[in-house]
């Protein structure tokens, strides 16, 4: 195991309570749903009143799971030509984890970048994602997860999803983290937006269906089998699930040491791809390599975004005192947390932060944050020393303003934070990504042991392994998601076709 977080906090942090109820419950606290409705909750129950609803049927492809790749992989199959297309999602509610994304979504040499002067290129990006992977993601991959991060923008704005606010993230050597234009979190235009365009090409989702089984005949993917034990036949299958941040038996039978984190994840992500990948005969890699983020509200697991930081934000710990550089890596970031007094810190921001990054105020309404008219007034409701925080303040606000050195040498994002009021949300780490998952090559084909492609079968997002190497970069995961969705849905297209 290559990760090199320390054994954990010094106090071990409650599992998530996260269960179906509560996924809900965070996408409407988020503002994703607007209430939890009746009918979504009666999903939450397990699926087995599928079977009386489902009939055995014939289809060109299968989508196992309506998350953005699923959802962007349904759609690119059909401006393919593509007709009978069932989509399978065992939540009442479509999205997954990417109704959660916030940052935003990376990419390189977009015309977004270009109009901002923003000289970003694809070896750049490839360079920083290898290289924030810690140089154990696959070459080919990463290739073309960068070189085709443009045309994903470019896609996403022809159906309506305009991504021109461009932020940074840790581990990225330049602004390519494209969002909303107010700045608003990414997953809450990005799922709205895929599942109209989804409407609009005449595809529904079936919510309610868990898929247990892929359906394999002579070595092809002929099918897959629900929760129900009704079999759905196809030409051709794209697994579409997600990780297993929510599934605390494989977080503990791969990384027994996270066992006791929260997880920032959506109910859904319980590696169900992966495990039937496997049983159908796929290669599953690097299943170790869970990222841990370093800024999560432990009584709820949400996430207080990257974006943040990258808009200027420090962290601080219970002493009032800066540890980091904030805009390093995730691992680097939460191995530094934990050593601290107690292993939290606090995220500090002012207004400015606050009004550039729309998720802010869904935090203040969640009561993630504390809020105070003076760093001084922060310090005291925060219980922190006020002199120890104005004198760190101070000296970030110098070296952001008058360019004296950062006593972290930070280097990128420094803003002074002097616009009242000032904001801190308590944060430790949480489990957030999982970089492993399911073998694929750069058509999304599903590998086996020996690198030969099941035939049929295509896998897109976090439930596939080998991009992200060791670390994923902030905004990684949903260039992934609409590049790979993409492909994986012209592949599927292209092997139905013959
Ligand atoms: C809080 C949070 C914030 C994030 N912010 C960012 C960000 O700003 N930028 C970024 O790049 N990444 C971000 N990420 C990561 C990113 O959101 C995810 O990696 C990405 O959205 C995964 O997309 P996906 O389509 O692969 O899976 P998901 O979006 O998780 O979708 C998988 C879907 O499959 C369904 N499913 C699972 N099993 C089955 C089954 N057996 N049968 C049928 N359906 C099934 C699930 O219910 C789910 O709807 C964030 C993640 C979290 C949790």
């Amino acid at each position: 195991m290559s990760n090199t977080v320390p054994a954990g906090p010094e106090k071990p942090f409650s599992p998530s309570e996260m269960d179906r109820r509560g996924f809900l419950k965070a996408l409407a606290a988020l503002g994703i749903i607007t209430v939890v409705p009746a009918t979504a909750l009666a999903g939450c129950a397990p699926k087995d009143g599928q079977s009386q609803a489902a009939q055995s049927e014939s289809f060109d492809l299968i989508v196992v799971g309506a998350g953005g790749a699923g959802l962007a992989a349904a759609i690119t199959a059909r401006e393919n030509g593509v007709e009978k297309i069932l989509i399978l999602e065992s939540e009442p509610v479509n999205g997954g984890n990417t109704n959660f994304s916030s940052s935003g979504m990376n990419a390189s040499e977009t015309k977004f970048q270009k109009a901002q002067s923003i000289d970003d290129t694809n070896e750049l990006f490839i360079d920083d994602t290898y290289k924030g992977g810690k140089q154990l993601g696959e070459m080919p991959l990463i290739e073309h997860l960068c070189n085709n991060s443009a045309e994903a923008i470019e896609w996403l704005e022809g159906i309506g999803i305009k991504l021109d606010n461009i932020t940074l993230t840790a581990g990225s050597t330049i602004k390519r983290c494209h969002r909303p234009t107010d700045g608003s979190a990414v997953g809450k235009t990005l799922v709205p937006g895929l599942v109209s365009e989804l409407t609009k090409q005449s595809l529904k989702v079936k919510n309610g269906y868990q898929v247990t089984d892929i359906v394999m005949e002579g070595g092809k993917a002929v099918g897959v089998k629900d929760a129900g034990g009704t079999v759905y036949h196809a030409t051709a299958i794209v697994i579409s699930t997600g990780g297993f941040g929510a599934n605390y038996d494989m977080i503990t039978k791969y990384r027994p040491d996270l066992k006791d984190y929260v997880s920032t994840n959506a109910a859904g992500t319980q590696g169900d791809g992966m495990r039937m990948a496997q049983a159908a005969g796929a290669e599953l890699v690097d299943m170790d390599q869970i990222q841990i983020h370093p800024t999560v509200d432990q009584g709820t697991g949400s996430l207080i975004a990257e974006g943040i930081r990258g808009g200027g934000a420090i962290l601080v710990n219970v002493e009032g005192n800066r540890f980091i550089d904030e805009l390093k890596t995730r691992d680097v970031v939460s191995a530094a947390e934990l050593e601290q007094p107690q292993s939290f810190a606090y995220v500090v921001y002012d207004q400015e932060v606050f009004d550039k990054n729309k998720d802010a105020a869904s935090y203040e309404k969640a009561g993630l944050s504390i809020k105070a008219d003076t760093i001084e007034a922060l310090a005291e409701k925060l219980g922190i020393d006020p002199v120890a925080l104005v004198a760190t303040v101070n000296a970030y606000n110098a070296a952001a303003s008058e360019g004296a050195a950062d006593p972290f040498e930070r280097t990128q994002s420094l803003k002074a934070l002097t616009i009242a009021p000032f904001y801190a949300c308590k944060v430790a780490p949480g489990i957030h990504h999982c970089m492993g998952g399911i073998k694929i090559n750069t058509k999304n084909e599903v590998l086996d042991s020996a690198g030969k492609p099941l035939a049929g079968l295509y896998a897109a997002g976090e439930t596939t392994g080998g991009i992200h190497g060791a670390n994923r970069l902030g905004g990684n995961a949903v260039c992934d998601i609409m590049v790979n969705g993409r492909q994986a849905g012209r592949s599927a297209a292209a092997y139905i076709k013959g």
